[in-house]
């Protein structure tokens, strides 16, 4: 059975959804298929091939320090999109008290209280008051690959928008050349990727949702400064375009924050270079299929599928 795929067809992705995830009750919240999984492991591989040497590994839970993120600024600029970690605290009748509330068909939940964590929104955050413990900066900085999986509130019904996904990052801290000169790198990389992936692609200048009124003034500030650019992918023909990867100039916020310096003893820039894992696995079902089979041989080749 062939299906027609027309620009106008609603929600195109709806064929390709259940090959790829299976509902859990949340919008947005998924389990993964096996299909779903050896393509994802399959890019993962394909970026590790990517990663250029000397670059430091590190994968971080799910969970991160609450006050990290908030000495990081994050409760500024995206307090929506949060979600922190609460618990039941205090003695065990207070707790036993509190989860017999829902036995008895109450509401539990007015008992919890926040905890030290929260769920990461980005997969970097931690990194950099991992690297200020450990002093000035080599000459040359530092680079690093980094995954997480994360979380942000923004439920929606959408493949392209989960609560819960994955984010990888080779992030650079160092001088500001050397900064610049990573982002544009990669820059320049990413349209390559797009291709050898086969994803039709465009790469633009682009801001943060930054939350609220004032959050529109710093969405423009950051597009004038051009501090962060993405790679979109149309998943179907007439989409409007997924953002698939995004390269961010934090410039010295998190050097300043920290206290990180450089090799010159100057407040360290940093930049990040995201791969969202799974837009971009969405994106090569969208684009291919869902089956592997049928895939253009350089596709397949580029993942060892
Ligand atoms: P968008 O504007 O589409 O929400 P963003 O600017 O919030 O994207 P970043 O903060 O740059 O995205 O996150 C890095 C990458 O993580 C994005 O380029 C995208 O590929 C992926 N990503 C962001 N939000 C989601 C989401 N809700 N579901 C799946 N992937 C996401
Ligand atoms: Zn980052
Ligand atoms: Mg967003």
């Amino acid at each position: 059975m062939t299906q027609p795929t027309t620009a106008a067809a609603p929600r195109p992705l709806e064929g390709i959804a259940p090959a790829l995830f299976l509902p859990m009750g949340v919008d947005g919240v998924y389990a993964r298929s096996a299909l779903y999984v050896r393509v994802r492991e399959a890019l993962e591989d394909y970026i590790t091939r990517l990663r250029e040497p000397g670059v430091e590994l590190l994968r971080f839970p799910p969970v991160m320090s609450r006050r990290q993120l908030e000495k990081s600024g994050y409760l500024k600029s995206f307090p929506n999109l949060l979600g922190c970690v609460c618990a039941l605290h205090g003695s065990e009748a207070s707790i036993r008290a509190a989860a017999d509330r829902h036995e008895a068909g109450g509401d539990w939940t007015a008992a919890l209280a926040a905890s030290d964590l929260v769920l990461s929104p980005a997969a970097c955050y931690p990194v950099y008051p991992i690297v200020a413990e450990r002093g000035a900066l080599p000459a040359g900085g530092l680079q690093f690959d980094i995954e997480a999986d994360v979380f942000r509130r923004e439920p929606s019904l959408s493949l392209d928008r989960l609560q819960s996904f994955r984010m990888r990052e080779f992030v650079r801290i160092g001088s500001p050349d050397e900064i610049v000169e990573f982002r544009e790198r990669w820059m320049a990389r990413a349209p390559r990727i797009a291709e050898e992936l086969g994803l039709p692609h465009t790469l633009d200048v682009a801001n943060d949702p930054f939350f609220g009124r004032v959050g529109q003034i710093m969405a423009v500030s950051q597009r004038q400064q051009a501090l962060k650019f993405e790679l979109l992918v149309p998943y179907f023909a007439g989409a409007s375009p997924t953002a698939c990867m995004s390269f961010n100039y934090h410039r010295e916020h998190f050097g300043v924050t920290w206290g990180i310096r450089d090799a010159r003893g100057e407040p360290a820039h940093t930049s990040c270079v995201a791969f969202g894992i799974d837009r971009l696995t969405v994106a090569l079902f969208a684009v291919h299929g869902i089956e592997l089979d049928r895939w253009p041989d350089p596709t397949r080749r580029a993942l060892g599928l």
